[in-house]
């Protein structure tokens, strides 16, 4: 794996480093409109469960309630110790849930359920075992589902996972960031790694069979050397997987960001170096790099999955579910299926209102385009398979690819000349630290980016 990024120096990336989306969809987020109203949201659902339906369905609950605010948080997230407000919101949780189930064809299994947020252990053990149950009473979930929920260890205890395990989780995802504690001081997240190791003998004592851990460079303060401390201290817990994101720094879209001094932000010569270590360090341990910052045992779905090129990304980054339809509940949450995006209100206010009058709470959607479809699907296998089977496109969409792609090909000329991206007869392929510009790559095939670049930034630097 380490001869994979052979070249010594990364800072041949900064001339790659520019705003741009991660493709958790396409087209992105930003391209949601509110013209795609709640109304055509239910339409679709009722078309889609048409008698005969028979794909896989996928749910994601999003649970915005946090204890404390990190510093450096991107999530769409509330703070509140106000155990009246989250009772309120799961209330009207399963009123959205009492909406849609219903209408599911009953012969629709769910084999994957994630609770993100904000923080779904922020819920009381009780309120975990009632909203599980009601989840499993309203829906036909398949006896091997993959259920996963996002942990913060500071405020867990062993009732939280023993009442996650008795409603079927069985993978948790874990807010590490960095153990260094002046980091941890510099973004209000002081997380002692006692905390992190009691949850995960807590988590191999109850039978949770897949651990992620959620780390972050580019915070402040962050070095080489002290972030290699925590990627040890990481490897050292084994989890299955690690992911490492960078950290995006936008206070223009996240204000509370402007509690973090840029001052003691690492230099972007740093974060390279940052980067340099930690995939030589995690790939020199026994972790694959999966791509798009995230790394698994060879062992694990997600790294036998790129091998076996059954993977694929949606709204929670890299998953082993391919084709599944994605139904999201919960204030932000997004739906995707067929050919539409649907996403919910970000305004607690207004979730509540939409559903006190009996209807979805949609804010935005997005319907596809044939075209949106080839790009998606362009987009998809380059960012899971690193590399794309063009033939394959052609038979798929009845299209010319040279032709369709003509400007996309272009775009690629630079990666090409810089030995990360090979194209030859029926194959475009991701070459060596071409993994680390996936993002950069994926752009080449967007057709949307030009119209998305003027103002403000809506995306994260890729670098
Ligand atoms: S716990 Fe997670 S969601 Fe909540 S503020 Fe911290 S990073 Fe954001």
């Amino acid at each position: 794996m380490g001869s994979q990024f052979s070249r010594n120096d990364f800072s041949f990336l900064k001339k790659y480093d520019r705003p741009g989306p991660r493709y958790t969809s396409y087209p992105t987020a930003p391209l949601f409109s509110s013209a795609f109203t709640a109304a055509d949201f239910s339409e679709e659902i009722r078309a889609t469960n048409a008698p005969g339906a028979s794909e896989d369905i996928s749910l994601y609950f999003h649970f915005p309630f946090c204890d404390t605010l990190c510093y450096f948080c991107g999530c769409t997230m509330l703070v509140t110790r106000d155990r009246f407000r989250i009772e309120t919101y799961l209330s009207y949780l399963k009123r959205e849930i009492a909406l849609v189930a219903p209408v599911l064809a009953p012969d629709r299994k769910v084999v994957q359920v994630h609770w993100g947020g904000g923080t779904p252990t922020h819920l009381s053990p009780a309120q975990i075992r009632d909203t599980g149950g009601l989840i499993r009473s309203a829906f036909r979930l398949a006896p091997d589902a993959e259920m996963s929920v996002e942990i913060d260890p500071r405020e867990l205890t062993r009732e939280h996972l023993e009442a996650l395990r008795s409603v079927g989780f069985n993978r948790m995802s874990m807010g590490v960031q960095d153990f260094n504690a002046q980091v941890q001081e510099a973004v209000n997240r002081v997380q002692p790694e006692s905390l992190t190791s009691n949850v995960f003998s807590w988590a191999e004592e109850l039978g949770f069979t897949s651990i992620n851990v959620d780390l972050i460079y580019g915070l402040p303060f962050q070095t080489a050397h002290s972030f290699e401390e925590t990627l040890r201290k990481v490897i050292d817990l084994s989890p299955a997987r690690i992911a490492v994101f960078n950290y995006a720094h936008v206070p223009w879209m996240k204000p509370h960001q402007k509690l973090i001094h840029p001052e003691d932000l690492p230099t972007p010569e740093k974060k390279l170096d940052i980067l340099q270590m930690t995939i030589e360090l995690l790939c020199s341990n026994g972790y694959v790099y999966v791509g798009m910052d995230h790394f698994a045992k060879p062992d694990d779905e997600l790294a036998r999955a790129q091998r076996e090129k059954t993977l694929y990304r949606n709204f929670q980054g890299y998953s082993t579910k391919s084709g599944a339809d994605l139904y999201g509940f919960g204030m932000s949450s997004i739906s995707h299926f067929q050919n539409i995006y649907a996403q919910n209100t970000k305004n607690l206010p207004d979730y509540y209102a939409a559903l006190d009058e009996g209807q979805l709470a949609t804010h935005v959607g997005y319907r596809m385009t044939p075209d949106d479809r080839i790009r998606k699907f362009v987009i998809m296998r380059l960012m899971c398979d690193l590399e794309l089977d063009t033939t394959a496109v052609e038979r798929l969409y009845g299209i010319r690819f040279d032709e369709h792609f003509a400007r996309s090909l272009e775009a690629l000329g630079q990666f090409v000349n810089d030995g990360l991206v090979q194209i030859s007869p029926g194959t475009i392929r991701i070459l060596g630290a071409g993994r680390l510009l996936l993002r950069n790559i994926a752009m080449c095939f967007d057709a949307y980016l030009d119209s998305m670049t003027t103002g403000k930034p809506v995306f994260s630097r890729t670098v």
